[in-house]
């Protein structure tokens, strides 16, 4: 596997934001050789594969995230072992967090911001109502929110739908009072657009590697 680490940090060109490699296509021996290139920061999917690359490589000091739809009752089994969840937003994962997580945990609120059924999130209509019902509930630390975009090579509706998060983040300042800095935008198809909206976390899969064919 060629891993183009030093590339992309390079066109990011910038130390304030985090690339956090989606590690759905690496099995934990190949993600040891990613850290080795100089990345720290790990998001997988689902609940039971982190758990699995966790004990594989308990000897790195990564920073593990959850990037995937976390389902309630699964939720239990994860919550203490993660640093940040990405994909919060139902109110019964919420009050699962406040329940079971030991201290707080860094959480960002996963908004719809595509129009495709698939796509899972608030309703950007409704995110206000949803930070409000979290008040009170100190285990969940609310520190930005995440988007995917469309999956297009239409750079304009890509920028409308990142542009809604950026208008979200004012909104939520003036009616709120609340800065939430931290955005969790940009995929390999679309990190260049969401370095110009203001991305601090980017998620980061395809764009990081290519498998060396034999
Ligand atoms: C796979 C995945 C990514 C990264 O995807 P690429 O397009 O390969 O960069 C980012 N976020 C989530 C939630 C993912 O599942």
């Amino acid at each position: 596997m060629i891993f183009y680490t030093k590339k992309i940090l390079e066109s990011i060109n910038n130390k304030n934001i985090t690339v956090v490699a989606a590690t759905k296509y690496f099995n934990s021996n190949e993600m040891r050789d990613l850290y080795n290139t100089g990345i720290q920061h790990f998001g997988e999917n689902r609940v039971e594969i982190l758990l699995e690359k966790q004990a594989d490589l308990a000897d790195l000091e990564i920073t593990w995230h959850l990037i995937g739809t976390l389902q309630t009752k699964k939720a239990k089994k994860i919550l203490n072992s993660i640093d940040y969840l990405h994909s919060l937003y139902t109110l019964k994962l919420a009050e699962e967090i406040q329940k079971r997580r030991i201290d707080k945990l860094n959480c960002f609120i996963q908004v719809n911001i595509s129009n495709e059924e698939t796509k899972h999130g608030v309703n950007p209509n409704e995110v206000i109502d949803f930070i409000k019902a979290l008040q009170g509930l100190d285990k969940v630390n609310i520190i930005g929110l995440m988007g995917m975009a469309e999956l297009t090579s239409n750079k304009k509706i890509i920028n409308k739908e990142f542009q809604k998060l950026n208008d979200l983040q004012i909104e939520i300042k003036n009616k709120l009072n609340i800065e939430l800095k931290e955005l969790s935008i940009g995929m390999s198809n679309d990190y260049l657009i969401a370095l110009k909206h203001n991305a601090t976390y980017l998620r980061l899969g395809s764009v990081l590697f290519k498998k060396e064919v034999q």
